[in-house]
């Protein structure tokens, strides 16, 4: 694709690299003795996405679930790359995609150093690299009997807010405000992952949902576990669900829906 597009918006200057972004490949030198941890998150239009997504927000979260990725293993983020299928060339969404991004990339210290571009559906796929010491990756095969269960943050507030933006629940403006957040400007706990190196068994990036996700470390590492339902972390946001409405009493009559769609 253009090699202008891709000069104006995906071009920096990579510091961290051997050679970014303009060549056939990008090439970097891992700090000598370093393990690499590489991981590929992609992100599609109506799957985990909606068009009306502020692209600032978009490059934002297509990094961050990477770099969540990255901080579940214990890495420094040190490269990525990004393939990005765009159905028209929009220079304001481009500019806007690209402020997102760069911004979590300069505050995690990650540098973009190569990609494709090409005309399709819109459609985002990137992939990191970070380092780690040998043998203190925070795997999902390390849990052992007896250790506790930590979580960062609290839980359930991305799956409240898609909820809300979905119509399927209702909540006051002031709650949607704290939960959406965590759908639309995901926090990388990037410094967490580092300062467990060496200190927790085990460690998963818990965005599909914490059961969920346990689950593949008590598989991987054949471990139970037991969640006191009361100490998991949540925001006391208060919400009515929209599944089932009222019925009318008898025969037709139209029922003021509970709450205004979202
Ligand atoms: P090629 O023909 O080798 O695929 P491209 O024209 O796709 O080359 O890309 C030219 C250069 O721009 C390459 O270095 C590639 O890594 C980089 N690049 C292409 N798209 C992106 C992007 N979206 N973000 C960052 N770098 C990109
Ligand atoms: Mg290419």
């Amino acid at each position: 694709m253009e090699f202008d597009l891709i000069a104006r918006h995906f071009t920096r200057a990579t510091p961290g690299a051997v050679l970014g972004v303009g060549d056939d490949c990008a090439l970097l030198a891992p700090t000598p003795g370093m393990q690499l941890a590489v991981s590929s998150d992609m992100l599609l239009e109506g799957r985990h996405f909606s068009p009306q997504d502020s692209p600032a927000g978009l490059g934002h979260k297509s990094l961050a679930v990477n770099l969540s990725d990255l901080a579940a293993m214990g890495a420094t983020p040190r490269w990525a790359t990004l393939a990005i299928a765009l159905p028209e060339e929009n220079d304001a969404w481009l500019t806007a995609f690209a402020r997102g991004f760069f911004r979590i990339a300069d505050q995690h210290g990650i540098e973009l150093v190569g990609g494709d571009t090409t005309r399709g559906t819109l459609a985002i796929s990137i992939t990191v690299m970070g380092e780690v010491p040998p043998g203190q990756a925070l795997r999902r095969d390390g849990a052992k009997v007896g250790d506790d269960v930590w979580v960062s943050g609290v839980i359930g507030s991305a799956a409240l807010a898609l909820a809300y933006r979905q119509g399927r629940l209702f909540m006051e403006q002031i709650d949607a405000a704290r939960v959406l957040p965590a759908l639309y400007l995901p926090t990388p706990r990037i410094e967490l992952g580092l300062v467990l190196r060496g200190l927790a068994s085990s460690a998963i990036d818990i965005s599909d949902g914490l059961l969920g996700d346990l689950g593949h470390i008590l598989e991987r590492s054949h471990v139970g576990a037991t969640l006191e339902f009361s100490a998991l972390p949540t925001l006391p946001v208060t919400t009515t669900s929209s599944a089932s409405p009222p019925l009318p009493a008898s025969g037709m009559r139209c029922w003021q829906p509970p709450h205004p769609r979202a």
